[in-house]
């Protein structure tokens, strides 16, 4: 088992060969030192908008049972979204569900591009290294981008155990649906967000813009708050994605 610490990003797992490269652009919490709290309580921080709460016990074992390489981010969402293109709207947000990020309002250009270079650009290479190495030994590879997703928005519950978002090629989603409902789960289709050419930055660049099988996942975080909900979780995806990758594989002949 590797866990290697570098500037943005923790790279944890080991390749056992497999096609699963796992992502989490949400699992850390942490704020580079220059930026103080940015402004935040650390109730505030804790929140569901300073990370997807409970994916990181997720991820880990998920990359443990399918002996996959999971790359996480390691900052808070709050500095910087990894999962937004440099320059989208959120990408830095200023308010986020209610609560106005003070770190984050009028920041110059410089403070932008520092934020990028330091933390969204290195994660996001690292990642595209994972998937090169792979590519250039002729092997299959299944981007799985990793999330959570606050059980009440907006003062409205969401149903759904879990979601498949999709856009460009569905196929892979359709099946992850289809096997998660026959387990008597509500999955979500492209909810609770749809996946669009804007909404995303981690699938569209790395699994659509690539033309990599992808699937991206987001399980409610009341479900994962604690270890035995993340064993459970980690658990039934170690055992369903390599199902729907079977699937897959036979459904559209390819190389498995
Ligand atoms: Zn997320």
């Amino acid at each position: 088992m590797t866990d290697i610490l570098a500037e943005s990003f923790r790279v944890y797992g080991q390749d056992g060969g497999g096609p699963f490269v796992l992502v989490s652009d949400h699992a850390g919490q942490a704020i580079p030192p220059s930026l103080g709290d940015l402004g935040l309580s650390a109730a505030e921080r804790a929140r569901h908008i300073g990370w997807d709460i409970g994916i990181d016990g997720v991820g880990r074992r998920l990359a443990d049972a399918l002996q996959a390489v999971l790359v996480e981010q390691v900052y808070s969402r709050l500095v910087i979204d990894c999962n937004r293109a440099p320059g989208h709207p959120t990408s830095i947000v200023v308010q986020s569900d209610g609560t106005p990020v003070p770190r984050n309002q009028n920041l110059d250009a410089a403070d932008v591009a520092w934020r990028e270079q330091t933390i969204l650009h290195p994660y996001h290479n690292r990642i595209a290294q994972e998937l090169d190495a792979r590519l250039a030994h002729g092997r299959s590879v299944v981007v799985v981008a990793l999330h959570s997703f606050t059980p009440v928005m907006h003062n409205v519950a969401r149903p759904w155990h879990v979601g498949l978002l999709h856009n460009h090629d569905p196929r892979l989603a359709h099946i992850m649906i289809e096997l998660l409902r026959a387990e008597g789960l509500v999955v979500g289709d492209n909810e609770p967000y749809a996946l669009t050419d804007t909404s995303d930055y981690t699938v569209p660049l790395h699994g659509e813009q690539r033309d990599l099988p992808h699937i991206e996942i987001e399980i409610r975080q009341d479900l994962i708050t604690h270890s035995a909900g993340q064993a459970e979780w980690a658990a039934r995806l170690a055992r369903l994605l390599p199902e729907a990758w079977q699937i897959f594989c036979t459904r559209y002949e390819q190389q498995p």
